[in-house]
């Protein structure tokens, strides 16, 4: 099942479900689970939006060697969390701004799960119990700004920092998925979610010693290798193999 948040019309935005080039409305939430009523609405007539508004974003630094070793960082020992504000989420389409305070924004390709089942102390065997589903994200960060500041509230943090899409896959395997980020024609990752230090069950056992997991918060798993700079009027593509394709271009914030 893939679901969406969409907006049709000038209606309110909702959540729903698609299926092919159709979108149906859908009963529930993300942590009772969602009814599907019928697929009655054409897809060319809605604007898909971010399918999650957590109450917080989770985010995984350095869980691929080869990124790591990119920056001349070493793999942590633990997972090495930080946190992105709600206020960097996106949707499909909506453009990446490039803020005026950095001279080097770049795209980070990842996947990301979607918690269904609210829980503290979650225990690794009971892990996947608590995920709603998956989808694909882009940690953009303010790669200078990120070094400068030494902490990374900033360099992760802006408006548009976060785009997550198309959908939320409740039936896609996480274990061998490939990622690939494409700007403009250009590939620049791709590796498989195998290739993960910390796999997904242990990062949410590790985060939730931490912090209370709420129904639709969102754990970004970390990006392979291949991050680069991204230049106005650029698209970024990432595809996760059986998932789908999240595509945003990128602009210059305009100042009023
Ligand atoms: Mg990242």
């Amino acid at each position: 099942m893939r679901i969406i948040r969409f907006q049709h019309k000038k209606k309110a935005p909702q959540y729903g479900w698609i299926l092919n080039d159709k979108v149906g409305q859908v009963e529930g939430s993300f942590s009772e689970g969602f009814r599907r009523l019928e697929a009655d609405i054409e897809l060319k007539e809605v604007q898909l939006l971010a399918p999650v508004q957590p109450s917080k974003i989770i985010c995984v630094g350095r869980n691929y060697v080869a990124h790591a070793e990119e920056h001349g960082a070493e793999v942590p020992d633990l997972p090495l969390l930080f946190l992105k504000p709600p206020s960097t989420i996106i949707g499909p389409n909506d453009p990446i701004i490039l803020p005026p305070q950095s001279e080097k924004v770049e795209h980070e390709a990842e996947l990301a799960l979607v918690i269904g089942k609210r829980g503290r102390w979650i225990s690794i065997d009971k892990a996947f119990d608590h995920i709603f589903g998956y989808t694909i994200a882009n940690d953009v960060t303010a790669r200078d700004l990120q070094r400068s500041d030494k902490q990374w509230t900033r360099g992760k943090g802006f408006d548009t920092f976060c785009p997550v899409g198309p959908w939320i896959d409740t039936d896609f395997d996480p274990t061998d998925a490939l990622v690939t980020c494409h700007v403009n024609d250009e590939l620049r990752q791709m590796a498989s979610t195998r290739d993960m230090v910390f796999p997904i069950r242990q990062i949410i056992a590790y985060a939730s010693s931490v912090m209370t997991l709420e129904p639709g918060d969102l754990i970004l798993t970390g990006t392979p290798a291949g991050v680069g700079r991204l230049s106005p009027s650029d698209q970024v593509t990432i595809s996760i193999e059986g998932l789908g394709e999240l595509i945003n271009p990128v602009s210059n914030e305009e100042r009023n």
